[in-house]
């Protein structure tokens, strides 16, 4: 996702990164091309609209004059406004806390990937928040639903509340509700019926739907893959529901993220989550300031490392989280291989590339390539380094890039690409630091 926005506003970036003077011409210049990458994205006009003004009001203010590198503050405006439209900084949390069961209404256009999605969500409750989840399936005209989402809930451990085709949708809510209360259940996920596109017949349903389940969640899932289709679909169900919170699916395709970026306004509801796969783990909380960084080509280290964290090895994690917090200091190559090592051993190779400094742009290509011969090369390379070039990779000169090329059998530009995705992958520590992300990192890691 993001992969063509990102490059445009890549070379936006550029451009003014080289600006030493930051004028009305041509901020207004950049500022069209903001815009043409966000209509090429397919965000919605309104949110483009909003957008844009508010780079530009900001951008011809003190802000970016003022500042002794204008380009950066220019960019920074950008980063703002995509962390703004996304709904805020960090990812909103579902509300489960009410009388249990909290209800969780799912809702969305047949084929968007919303039984999916309680596959995963009821997952996602069970094993990260510990939660007893009941599912029901309330698509009682399509038999073969009412099954996906029983063999979904087989496969992740949780239980689904009996339904056969032709139930009245309510009735069956109303009793695995019911059930879920006298068996202690935390959440019920309901499932609902979708049709291909909106119409009335299932507004109406859906809604009827809700007032008899009263959720604590109201849930819209939207397949990012349907472009300026989002936008008009999220509008229909935000007009018919009080929605929650959305979640955005196929964001591991090739979407070009329109409606990642329009869906909050024009809902009013935040992406609480953003689906990546087929499988029930592909699942992840939606942070709107790491997507934006992402957008932006700086990587999103912090997931990068929590994901590390959750799915490697405890230590070592924790030593590079160290690192981390006092932003990238002590960060050599040896945390640099073992990370390589680390992402070697993890089959989801494809999300993770995607948060790294400085490849985002690159995912299609190094997504082929990672799994196989390049994380090797990586490998390789550091391996042919002296311990010393290993902690100190600025004494690293030609000739030592030549032995070290020799060694692992590749090319100097290689080891220079090497070292340069290292440095880069340092200075995003320092980001890090700055922001204050580390503190987050570190109180959500203790
Ligand atoms: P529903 O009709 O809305 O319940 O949609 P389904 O849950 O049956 O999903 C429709 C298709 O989309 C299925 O083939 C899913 O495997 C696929 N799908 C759902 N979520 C994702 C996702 O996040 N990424 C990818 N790549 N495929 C997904």
């Amino acid at each position: 996702m993001f992969d063509n926005l990102s490059g445009r506003l890549d070379s936006v970036a550029q451009r003014m990164r080289g600006q030493g003077r930051i004028t009305e011409d041509n901020i207004q210049e950049t500022v069209r091309e903001v815009r043409m990458a966000l209509l090429e994205a397919d965000v919605a006009l309104p949110v483009v609209r909003s957008f844009t003004d508010e780079v530009k009001k900001r951008a011809l203010g003190a802000e970016v004059a003022k500042s002794l590198t204008p380009g950066q503050a220019f960019i920074k405006i950008v980063q703002d406004e995509l962390v703004r439209v996304m709904g805020g900084e960090a990812a909103e949390p579902l509300n489960l806390s009410v009388q249990p069961p909290a209800t969780i209404l799912v809702a969305g256009l047949q084929g968007s990937g919303k039984t999916t999605s309680i596959g995963k969500l009821a997952r996602y409750l069970r094993e990260r928040e510990k939660k007893k989840v009941l599912v029901v399936s309330c698509d009682v005209y399509r038999p073969a639903a009412i099954e996906q989402l029983e063999t979904l809930a087989s496969q992740v451990g949780v239980e689904a509340y009996p339904v056969s085709s032709g139930d009245d949708p309510q009735r069956m809510a109303r009793k695995a509700i019911d059930h879920a209360r006298r068996h202690y259940f935390d959440v019920v996920l309901v499932d609902t019926a979708g049709r291909t596109t909106v119409d009335d017949a299932m507004m109406d349903e859906v809604k009827r739907l809700h007032r008899a389940v009263d959720p604590a969640e109201t849930l819209f899932v939207v397949d990012a893959m349907t472009g300026q289709d989002a936008a008009k679909t999220a509008q229909a169900f935000g007009e018919a529901l009080p929605l929650t919170g959305v979640v955005l699916t196929k964001a591991d395709g090739d979407a070009r993220g329109g409606a990642a970026l329009s869906v909050r306004q024009i809902t009013g509801a935040p992406i609480k989550f953003m689906g990546l796969g087929e499988k029930t783990d592909a699942l992840e909380p939606f942070h709107p300031d790491r997507i934006a960084s992402r957008i932006l080509g700086k990587g999103d280290v912090v997931s990068l490392v929590e994901e590390v964290e959750r799915s490697v090895d405890q230590e070592k994690a924790r030593k590079l989280e160290q690192k981390l917090r006092k932003g990238g200091k002590g960060f050599d190559l040896e945390d640099f291989r073992e990370q390589m090592q680390q992402i070697n051993q993890m089959g989801g190779m494809g999300s993770m590339v995607e948060k790294m400094p400085g490849l985002g742009q690159y995912a299609d290509q190094v997504k082929e390539q990672m799994d196989g011969s390049y994380v090797r090369r990586q490998l390789a390379m550091i391996d042919s380094m002296t311990p010393r070039e290993r902690t100190r990779p600025d004494i690293i000169n030609g000739s030592r890039k030549r032995r070290i090329a020799a060694g692992s059998g590749v090319q100097v530009q290689d080891v220079n690409r090497l070292l340069k995705q290292f440095k880069q992958m340092q200075k995003m520590m320092k980001q890090v630091k700055k922001k204050g992300g580390a503190q987050r990192l570190a109180q959500q890691l203790m």
